[in-house]
């Protein structure tokens, strides 16, 4: 087992005469929080869609796992363990918590069931979605509409339903936005436990949790990595401050 998860190499993307990356190289190890971080339009959500599949690269290639899955889509990516989370629209809002949890579960498995109601009676798709929604804490809430529930708790959801698919690897962009203080301060000691189970390629603005939870920091700036490495040498480097983090 390789120590390298994802291994991005050489993405290069431009949209007509912008380059929204280019030859960005970086990896995600297992166990680790690796924190992607820099201005707006400096392409990380454009390099997370070509990551995820969503978005094809002009130049370069994306492994996991060991494989070369530039040419699959999102879908073959995602059953590959790659988990893209924080897509709120893809909740079910009028349904329960558990409902949705089970129907990640049953997604994951591929299995054709005909009726709702014997889907949400399945025993071992129920244990499944209880498994997930007890490891981000969600157990206690599972029969509220998820209308009802707070931002953070369907950002936590996301994840859940991700972890009924048993993920390899996490690609989350932005968790902490809209969040507030304390949203985000509990979504921090969320994802700090997620890494033992999954490591997590993180976008975010949100520079204390950044600092908290990264085991390596990338900046990037107009579509360059420009910085890679722990997080207190990237705090104290001339470029990045210059760049991005300002004095
Ligand atoms: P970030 O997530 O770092 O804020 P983005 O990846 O969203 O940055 O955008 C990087 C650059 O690519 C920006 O200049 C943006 O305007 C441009 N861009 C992103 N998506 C598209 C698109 N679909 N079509 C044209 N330009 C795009
Ligand atoms: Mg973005």
């Amino acid at each position: 087992m390789t120590e390298v998860l994802l291994d991005i190499r050489g993405i290069t993307k431009r949209f007509g005469a912008v380059t929204a990356c280019e030859e960005v190289s970086l990896t995600l190890r297992r166990g680790e929080i690796h924190a992607l971080i820099g201005p707006n339009g400096a392409g990380k959500s454009t390099l997370i869609g070509q990551i995820a599949g969503s978005l094809r690269p002009d130049a370069g290639s994306v492994w996991f796992d060991g494989h070369d899955v530039t040419a699959l889509d999102t879908a073959a990516r995602a059953r590959a363990g790659l988990a893209r989370t924080f897509q709120i629209s893809s909740l079910a809002m009028e349904m329960t918590v558990l409902q949705n949890a089970v129907l990640g579960a049953l997604g994951a498995r591929g299995r054709v069931m005909r009726f709702f109601r014997d889907v949400m009676r399945d025993s071992a798709l129920r244990a499944v979605a209880r498994e997930a929604l007890d490891r981000v804490g969600l157990w206690d809430v599972a029969a509220h509409r998820v209308g009802d529930l707070s931002h953070g708790q369907r950002r936590q959801l996301e994840v859940a339903v991700a972890l009924t698919q048993a993920p390899k690897a996490f690609l989350m962009d932005e968790p902490m936005a809209g969040l507030g203080a304390e949203g985000s301060a509990r979504m921090t000691r969320f994802l700090d436990g997620l890494r033992q189970h999954a490591p997590i390629l993180l976008v975010e603005h949100d520079m204390d949790a950044v600092f908290a939870l990264a085991d390596r920091v990338s900046v990037l700036v107009y579509g360059r990595v420009i910085a890679t490495g722990a997080p207190d040498a990237i705090r104290r480097d001339a470029r990045v401050r210059e760049a991005y983090l300002g004095d």
